[in-house]
């Protein structure tokens, strides 16, 4: 729309970047790597099409399949909960547009992906090609299932809702270890959890209230 008023303008890219960061601060994301991370990591590379306009502003975003691409502040808090080591083997089960990964990448050893839409992972897998980030593994898989070829992980990243922490994730986790994931109904408000696990048994802290898409069984269909 050439003439129209400019106030109507996008803000300059630095401009929304700075935003996109207080934001994340002022939602409580202060841990220093983790907001390092998400500076470096642009948003603007994993949101396509109408939406791709969008992807500075702190708010979830369709992505193929049906599916979301978090909030970002939320990317931001649940990543700073997780806290992730430089050594550590990070999964993550849904992987969607591949931003959550990507972030995950720049502050552990490796990372494995897992989404029950192929596409996605496809698409992600470009993208990170792309960025040149090479210590992530995507994969095609029902993550209720973990990945047990790949097991135990230093830490592992739920981003779909489950009514229960799945059993074969927890048992996948190594002792000392991190899971931190959305639980409760899909339709309605979830909590997102905070599990440690424990020489001899798991450790529950409730964080926030959240909302995520469920996860689901089986392989999609694309
Ligand atoms: N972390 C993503 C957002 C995830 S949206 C990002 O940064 O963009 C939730 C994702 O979980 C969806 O892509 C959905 O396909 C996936 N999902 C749902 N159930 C799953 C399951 N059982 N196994 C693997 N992935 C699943």
């Amino acid at each position: 729309m050439t003439g129209a008023d400019p106030a109507d303008d996008p803000l300059p890219m630095a401009e929304r970047k700075m935003r996109f960061l207080y934001a994340l601060r002022s939602r409580g994301v202060t841990d220093s790597r983790v907001l390092s991370a998400m500076e470096r990591i642009d948003r603007g590379a994993f949101v396509k099409g109408l939406f791709a306009e969008r992807a500075y502003e702190d708010m979830p975003l369709p992505i193929a399949c049906g599916q979301t691409i978090s909030q970002p502040s939320v990317v931001g808090l649940m990543t700073q909960a997780l806290d992730v080591q430089p050594r550590d083997k990070v999964l993550e089960v849904g992987t969607g547009s591949g931003y959550q990964a990507a972030i995950l990448s720049l502050l552990a050893r490796r990372v494995y992906t897992v989404d029950r839409h192929r596409r996605l992972v496809r698409e992600a897998e470009e993208i990170f090609r792309a960025l040149d980030l090479n210590n992530i593994t995507a994969l095609a898989a029902d993550g209720s299932f973990g990945l047990p070829d790949q097991a135990p992980f230093d830490r592992i990243l739920v981003t779909a809702a489950a009514e229960d922490p799945p059993g074969p994730l927890l048992a996948q986790l190594k002792p000392g270890g991190i899971m931190v994931l959305p639980v409760g109904q899909s339709d309605a408000v979830q909590s997102l959890i905070k599990v440690t696990r424990g020489e001899t048994g798991y450790d529950y802290e409730e964080l926030r209230p959240v909302r995520f898409v469920p996860l689901v069984e089986g392989l999609g269909s694309e």
